[in-house]
């Protein structure tokens, strides 16, 4: 995201733009996120990126503990040494696009959460899909055209690879929209927080997720070319037909239900 951190301090801490470190101050925002997220006692959350515990604090509050991933080794000591909830949190000082959110999982599946660092925002998605089958819900504030893609289904311009892949594992809707004034530093663009719940069920019968993943990236990586070029190392002019697909059309059209079917053709194809 571009932003100006030049010697932006708040709370004594100056802002590191290479962790994506915009810090939220507005506690009206805050609020509102932190009613959007309901967190209840008992409940296993996980917060990314805590900062200086704009979100963590009012949470914490709410319950007994709260795990917190941070990468940033001065903001992760300032937590462990907090003067009124570090007794509640479990901090993890760890990159959380390679933390292993498994050994999270208890009976309880988590419910994750945090102000993301928006300059890893799209791969930490498709990591944190991985884990989909321990996670309950995931909150997540997010620069604006980041949110639109996540809740973008087929035939919206902003449709992609990340709208078809969050389609497959989560539900996902905007809940609160958040200006730049909002932060400190003040980033240039919009945000909002998404509400993403993954399906107990798929919404559709998938044979590989790979597959689903290797044909939407095709796809996409050719969106202004019809599926039938885009894809032609794939499938066949003629298999699209008979899977009523007109191989006239882009990827931008396709629905999850066809890129599936496009998907378990492809891997079934590959296993023979
Ligand atoms: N939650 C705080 C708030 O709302 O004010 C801070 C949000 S700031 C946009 C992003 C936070 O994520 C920073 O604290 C940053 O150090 C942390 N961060 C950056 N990259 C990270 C990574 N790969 N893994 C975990 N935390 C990361």
């Amino acid at each position: 995201m571009s932003t100006s951190h030049e010697g932006k301090t708040h709370l004594g801490h100056t802002a590191r733009k290479r962790f994506g470190q915009n810090f939220l101050f507005d506690q009206y925002v805050i609020d509102q996120i932190v009613t959007a997220i309901g967190p209840q006692k008992g409940e296993n959350l996980v917060e990314i990126g805590p900062g200086l515990g704009a979100l963590t604090e009012p949470v914490a509050e709410l319950v007994d503990s709260l795990t917190v991933v941070e990468l940033d080794r001065d903001l992760a000591k300032r937590l462990r040494e907090h003067p009124f909830i570090q007794s509640k949190l479990n901090v993890i000082e760890q990159d959380a696009l390679k933390f292993d959110f498994a050994s999270l999982a208890s009976d309880a599946k988590m419910r994750i959460f945090g102000n993301l660092p928006y300059n890893i925002s799209t791969p930490l998605m498709f990591h944190l899909f991985s884990f989909s089958q321990h996670i309950d819900d995931m909150h997540f504030m997010l620069q604006l055209e980041v949110v639109k893609r996540l809740c973008a289904s087929h035939g919206d311009s902003l449709y992609g690879k990340l709208s078809v892949m969050a389609s497959y594992y989560c539900q996902a809707t905007p809940v609160v929209m958040v200006p730049p004034s909002a932060f400190k530093p003040a980033p240039k663009v919009d945000s909002a927080v998404v509400r993403l719940v993954p399906y107990d069920t798929p919404p559709v019968e998938l044979h590989n997720v790979e597959s689903l993943e290797q044909v939407v990236g095709a796809a996409f990586n050719q969106r202004r070319k019809t599926v039938r070029n885009s894809l032609k190392n794939l499938i066949s002019e003629d298999t699209l037909n008979a899977l009523n697909i007109d191989a006239q059309r882009r990827a931008q059209t396709l629905s999850l239900a066809e890129f599936s079917s496009i998907a378990n053709y492809v891997y079934e194809a590959g296993s023979e």
